[in-house]
């Protein structure tokens, strides 16, 4: 029988010894040394058929706690230790946040549907976006770096190569209520108009593409370009200019 298949009656005797001794008991369910373990990964497994399994074990395994305490006239602590994880450095980062059929929302652009209550807050900026620029795609990141220069200053302009070439600079706009507000959608989207990616103070990045690994590519190039600084400006020696005609990024 397996781990998902068990039933308090399988655990009669257990009952009736602890009755005999006069004992209580606890319980626990089992997330490891077992096939559907086998690379450690168990209810936050990517595979839906061995999640399944293990959410199963977890409600049987409650079942039978709630029959021991039943039984025994006094609570069973059913002890849950899951084993899945990755120590401080994930080698894979990215499978956990690739997207699925139903992580997407699909909205109308011009009204409200029941779509709407599941989409983001910043539904409006991404309608506004859509009607008043170009843009097919956009990517709405919180960059760690990239807010922590937004905290500092008016505009983001890039130092290493490959950020000054494609990105030249990213102006940081502000509004009182960063979020959600008809004044931060229109406010983005004029700014959008001239930039791919422009960078609201203190809250993230909204950049436009053609396709969303377009716009995906702009953010990431963005923070990309901000630990570049930062770690730059960590060295504490006098920054050397290389590049030619770079007093004009800042007048892109
Ligand atoms: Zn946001």
């Amino acid at each position: 029988m397996d781990r998902n298949e068990l039933r308090p009656e399988h655990f009669a005797a257990w009952v009736d010894w602890a009755k005999a001794n006069r004992n209580g008991l606890d319980f626990n369910p089992s997330y490891f040394s077992h096939p559907q373990a086998a690379d450690n990964f168990t209810l936050a497994s990517h595979d839906a058929g061995i999640r399944k399994f293990w959410i199963e074990h977890g409600i049987v395994c409650r079942k039978i706690g709630e029959y021991f305490g039943r039984e025994l006239g006094t609570p069973c602590v059913t002890n849950i230790w899951i084993p899945d994880g990755l120590k401080d450095t994930p080698a894979d980062r990215k499978t956990p946040r690739r997207l699925k059929p139903h992580d997407l929302i699909e909205t109308r652009l011009d009204k409200n549907d029941s779509g709407v209550t599941l989409a983001s807050t910043e539904l409006l900026a991404h309608r506004t976006i859509y009607m008043q620029t170009p843009a097919l795609a956009i990517c709405h990141c919180h960059p760690r770096t990239a807010i922590a220069f937004s905290l500092t200053r008016d505009e983001i302009v890039p130092i290493d190569n490959e950020a000054s070439y494609l990105l030249k600079k990213v102006p940081i706009i502000w509004e009182e209520f960063a979020s959600g507000t008809p004044e931060m959608a229109s406010h983005l989207a004029k700014a959008l108009q001239s930039y791919k990616i422009v960078m609201l103070r203190g809250h993230g990045s909204f950049a436009i593409g053609q396709t969303l690994d377009e716009a995906f590519f702009w953010s990431s190039t963005l923070e990309e370009a901000c630990d570049i600084m930062l770690k730059a400006k960590s060295i504490n020696k006098p920054f050397i200019e290389y590049r030619k005609m770079s007093e004009a990024y800042n007048k892109w």
